[in-house]
């Protein structure tokens, strides 16, 4: 087996430990006949295997009651109840007496009952389905006696690199820090999701290696470099001893950086930049407070209700949102409403839809459930009396929905001040620009919202129709196409005629000669990952805004990415010359 895998970097930091394989999929069950004198035998082995899994979810739902609460953890009672089911095991125990092997016998039922709960009208039933396929992947890995991989096995301490196919937001409930040193899944890209939670955890992880589960037995032991994208497996010393070196140089950069935590982001001729952080989970606030960011460019709220049964209610959001907004006053925080769907949904009621990414989600989703929004909006509203707060719509293609949610913002204020609870007023309302749509129409929107913020991550997407989590077209998500850096000089052509707060906070943000290039295009404002603030205060520091828009000029003018990269790259190149900074973190 080769054993270095190569994937694509998704968060910085090397780790060396063993191995910890998920396989979260049904497994092949064969076809095995038993007499009929073995039939007792194979019941009584469907009984025992069903007590061992619900003793297993037992030890499940302790875990996530404590990491998550007891909203969470009843998603797996529904599980037990599966298990407690005694129609099912008559059902099963039927097939075992016409001579089918327990497992064979559990698998077809199973598929059976799947088949049922996904024909039904009820969306209810239909999400039992998921419920379901857990409960068939538990059972028939005790009956068929296959290893455990179970994301609850890890014992704490153990710094395992998890290696999955690709991490889902129930996997990702399951997790324990403790013992998960590093990711690593075949699917997935730098924008995925999986990718910037893990960023926002700080835990290393390389993406879309494609095959690592295929290639991998789960014994081994493996070098996982997230800042290059690679899992080496099975390392000799000498190997081990290179990365470890790679890391300590890492460190040493990254000590280097930090020192810029309380620099100003002013270009050598004078213009300043604003910088502000990307915040994914309020648990990060304080920390993203320290990286020298001047406030939250994006909250995203989505991870408040990934993996979840229920959406949090007013207080939970207002206590979320307050946490982060005093963490970084007297700054702005700007907090993005609900954007689920793609590929960040939470538990339950959600339609299966064949194209999510342009289904029923974001402001869509809010708009159509207006009791839900105004759950949010008044949770927004209230924290806004602790600080800064602006409120940011998502996907939005037409002014009709901003206007609408305007209204219900007025109608959730209204609601609050019939309550008597204390809110902010005025809280500014802005968009994100991350439709083709939106940014060719910036100007109709332009007198109707405070901010416009560009959305990259979704904006390169949409335009260059290339899904942002399929590692196989991974190449082909080029930020710096043409047709994109066009989009974004409109844009902030169109705030500066309006006078309006315009920024980015998609990855590109955080890229030293994509930020480069954003500067040049005349955006003043950068959201970033928390851990980037200070190389990309570095860039900023380093050149003049007349020679980063020169640099942008070109950039627009070429005919391809690969061709605008170039412009960038040998201009940047020559402002920094081969500073050890830059080389760690150039494309
Ligand atoms: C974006 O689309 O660029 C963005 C910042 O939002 P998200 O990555 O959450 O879709
Ligand atoms: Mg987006």
């Amino acid at each position: 087996m080769e054993r270095a895998l190569t994937g694509i970097s998704a968060s910085p930091g090397i780790v060396v430990g063993p191995v910890r394989l998920l396989r979260w999929e049904v497994p092949d069950v064969p076809h095995r006949i038993v007499p009929d004198d073995r039939v007792p035998h194979e019941i009584e082995r469907l009984h025992e295997a069903f007590a061992r899994a619900r003793d297993r979810l037992q030890q499940v739902v302790a875990k996530a009651e404590k990491h998550a609460g007891p909203e969470e953890a009843a998603i797996f009672e529904v599980q037990i109840s599966i298990l407690q089911d005694e129609h099912l095991q008559q059902q099963v125990a039927e097939y075992i007496r016409q001579n089918l092997a327990a497992e064979k016998a559990f698998d077809v039922v199973m598929q059976e009952w799947r088949q049922q709960f996904g024909r039904s009208q009820s969306p209810m039933m239909r999400e039992r389905v998921r419920d379901l396929t857990d409960v068939q992947i538990r059972v028939l890995t005790i009956l068929l006696d296959l290893p455990d991989h179970d994301p609850v096995a890890v014992d704490k301490g153990t710094g395992a690199i998890l290696v999955t196919h690709d991490l889902t937001p129930s996997l990702t409930l399951q997790l324990d820090r403790d013992a998960i040193a590093g990711i690593a899944t075949d699917e997935g890209t730098r924008i995925s999701h999986v990718a910037i939670l893990a960023r926002s955890l700080g835990l290393p992880a390389v993406v879309g290696l494609r095959e690592a589960t295929e290639r991998l037995r789960g014994d081994e032991f493996a070098v996982l470099d997230g800042t290059s994208g690679m899992l080496v497996v099975n390392p000799s010393e000498a190997e081990v001893e290179a990365f470890r070196r790679r890391a300590a140089v890492e460190k040493e950069t990254e000590a280097e950086l930090q020192k810029l935590v309380d620099a100003e982001p002013i270009t050598t001729n004078g213009v300043r930049i604003t910088i502000r952080a990307n915040v994914d989970l309020p648990d990060e606030a304080e920390q993203a407070a320290r990286s020298g960011a001047e406030g939250v460019g994006l909250m995203r709220t989505e991870f408040l209700v990934v993996g979840r049964a229920a959406m949090p209610d007013e207080e939970e959001q207002y206590r979320a949102y307050r946490r982060v907004v005093e963490a970084f006053y007297p700054h702005p925080v700007v907090i993005r409403t609900y954007d689920v769907g793609g590929d960040k949904l939470p538990t339950g009621g959600f339609p299966h839809e064949p194209n999510p990414f342009l289904g029923w989600r974001a402001i869509r989703m809010c708009l159509d459930q207006p009791d839900l929004f105004k759950d949010q909006l008044r949770a927004l509203l209230r924290a806004g009396v602790h600080g800064d707060v602006r409120i940011m719509l998502p996907l939005v293609v037409t002014l009709d929905e901003v206007t609408a949610a305007r209204t219900l913002l007025t109608e959730a204020a209204a609601e609050l001040s019939e309550r008597g609870v204390p809110f902010a007023r005025d809280v500014p309302l802005g968009v994100m620009v991350e439709t083709p749509a939106a940014a060719l129409l910036a100007h109709t929107f332009g007198n109707d919202v405070s901010f416009f913020s560009i959305g990259t991550n979704d904006l390169v997407q949409y335009t260059l129709a290339v899904d942002r989590g399929n590692a196989n077209l991974a190449s082909r998500f080029t930020p710096l196409h043409p047709a994109v850096l066009w989009l974004v000089r409109r844009t902030a052509d169109i705030a500066e005629q309006f006078d309006l707060d315009i920024s980015v906070c998609g990855e590109m943000a955080s890229h030293p000669l994509m930020a480069f290039a954003l500067i040049g295009l005349g955006v003043r404002q950068l959201s970033v990952s928390p851990r980037a603030v200070p190389l990309v205060k570095r860039i900023i520091r380093g050149i003049s805004s007349s020679f980063a828009a020169e640099a942008a000029n070109a950039a627009l003018s070429a005919r391809t990415a690969a061709e605008a990269e170039r412009e960038l790259r040998y201009r940047l190149l020559a402002a920094f010359g081969d500073a050890p900074f830059l080389r760690e973190h150039l494309l």
